[in-house]
């Protein structure tokens, strides 16, 4: 059974030379080695299968050596031991490695699922930095499990049409006045119930159907924005990895133009971190969309991996003041100061600014008075579906008909 799942009972899986199971750089065994011990441990353990672990180890930071110094140091360093430094030219160089274990049966009783759990424990360690250890677990295996029943059920409500796209009012502080609104991507899931945002669309982008995903999304927004009164905006977040990708701008003016909505009336949400993730390709894609008419605004700023000189670099349209200094601006003398200074700047730079995450009347009042020019947050309104932001919206113009 095991020898058949192993794939080693067929004549052309026979058992290759001696000199074909040693890498010729380092004198280890190679990836043929490690197949053949594996099917033999596993085949003496036919009868009574007792656990045997394999690990798959990675070098950090091996790839800079090599660039820096060149591939023959890199392959010099493959010889010699791990931890210890090693000369190279004038410079010391440490090097560091992260491993993934797998045990032969729990994590796999076929040499290829075995590699494969060791590669998941491997991916795992790597992710959390430097000389990190992961052994393949119960845990690890039903992460996965529900990773790739998020997959489906997301790649499923893609195609049909099941996500959905809530509106969130960003408000004039001086008036209340709503100037537009936020399209949030909103996603309930029969079996896997409600799904958050923060978790499907970084998702999305790792699994490599952002793209899809967005345009579905802006293609909804956009039709909902066609209902409201024309001042009104429509700000959509683009992702990071739409950030990276030149044919970006293309397609989304392409899809906005398809539905009839004037790219006057679209903003781009962006991120810092985005933006620094490749920031040649991420300027051209902003320019592409300035240049249609497309206002770009910063989200979350204040938080991210930022440096000012972003605000100067790429231009921009508005900054969006991130919650974290919002939601302790009454009582916090420190975020007073910061978004003080945020505001004075932005003026400067001649920016528009946006408070996030406005809970309380006395933050809006406080806000107001630093000079901040707009706001959103559940105090104005939380995210609504396309129904309900059309009803606050007749609602909000039937007051003010009202009034006058
Ligand atoms: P974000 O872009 O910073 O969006 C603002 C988040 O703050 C939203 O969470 C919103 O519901 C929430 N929020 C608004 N006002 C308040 C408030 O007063 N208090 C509190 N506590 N929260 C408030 P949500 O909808 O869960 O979205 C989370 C994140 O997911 C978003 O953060 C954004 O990064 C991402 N996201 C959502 N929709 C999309 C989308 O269509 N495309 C992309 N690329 N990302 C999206
Ligand atoms: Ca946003
Ligand atoms: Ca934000």
């Amino acid at each position: 059974m095991i020898l058949r799942e192993l794939g080693l009972d067929r004549p052309n899986r026979e058992k290759p030379r001696s000199a074909s199971f040693v890498d010729p750089l380092t004198g280890l065994g190679n990836a043929v080695h490690l197949e053949q011990t594996v099917f033999s441990l596993a085949a003496e353990r036919a009868n009574d299968p007792a656990p045997f672990t394999i690990a798959l180890a990675n070098l950090d930071g091996f790839k800079p050596i090599n660039d820096l110094f060149g591939p023959e140091a890199g392959d010099q360093m493959l010889k010699e031991a791990l931890s210890s430094p090693f000369a190279l030219g004038d410079r010391n160089v440490r090097l560091s490695a992260s491993f993934g274990f797998a045990v032969y049966p729990f994590a796999g009783d076929t040499f290829d699922d075995l590699v494969k759990s060791a590669d998941t424990a491997l991916y795992r360690s790597k992710r959390r930095g430097r000389g990190q250890i992961t052994v393949y677990s119960q845990e690890i295996a039903k992460e996965m499990k529900h990773a790739t029943q998020l997959e489906q059920a997301l790649r499923n409500a893609i195609i049909a049409g099941g996500i959905d796209v809530h509106f969130q009012p960003i408000v004039d502080l001086r008036s209340d006045r709503p100037l537009g609104f936020e399209a949030l991507a909103r996603w309930c899931d029969a079996d896997l119930g409600y799904v958050s945002p923060a978790v499907f669309v970084p998702f999305a982008e790792e699994r490599g159907f952002i793209d899809r995903l967005a345009e579905t999304l802006l293609r909804k927004a956009a039709r909902a924005a066609l209902s409201w009164p024309e001042e009104l905006f429509l700000s959509f977040n683009l992702s990071s990895v739409q950030l990276m990708d030149p044919t970006t701008s293309d397609r989304l003016l392409a899809i906005i133009a398809q539905v009839g909505l004037d790219p006057r009336r679209l903003e781009l949400e962006i991120t810092e971190t985005a933006a620094m993730a490749d920031a040649e390709i991420a300027q051209r894609i902003i320019t592409e969309f300035r240049a249609a008419g497309v206002r770009v605004s910063l989200d979350d700023f204040g938080t991210g991996q930022s440096s000012l000189g972003r605000l100067r670099d790429f231009s921009l349209d508005k900054v969006k003041i991130d919650r974290a200094f919002v939601s302790g601006i009454s009582s916090d003398r420190a975020s007073e100061h910061i978004v003080k200074a945020i505001v004075s700047m932005c003026e400067g730079l001649e920016l528009a600014v946006v408070a996030e995450g406005i809970e309380h009347a006395s933050e809006a009042l406080k806000l107001k008075s630093l000079g901040c020019g707009m706001g959103q947050g559940y105090f104005f309104g939380k995210p609504a579906d396309a129904d309900a932001t059309m009803r606050y919206l007749s609602e909000f113009y039937r007051d003010i008909a009202g009034v006058r």
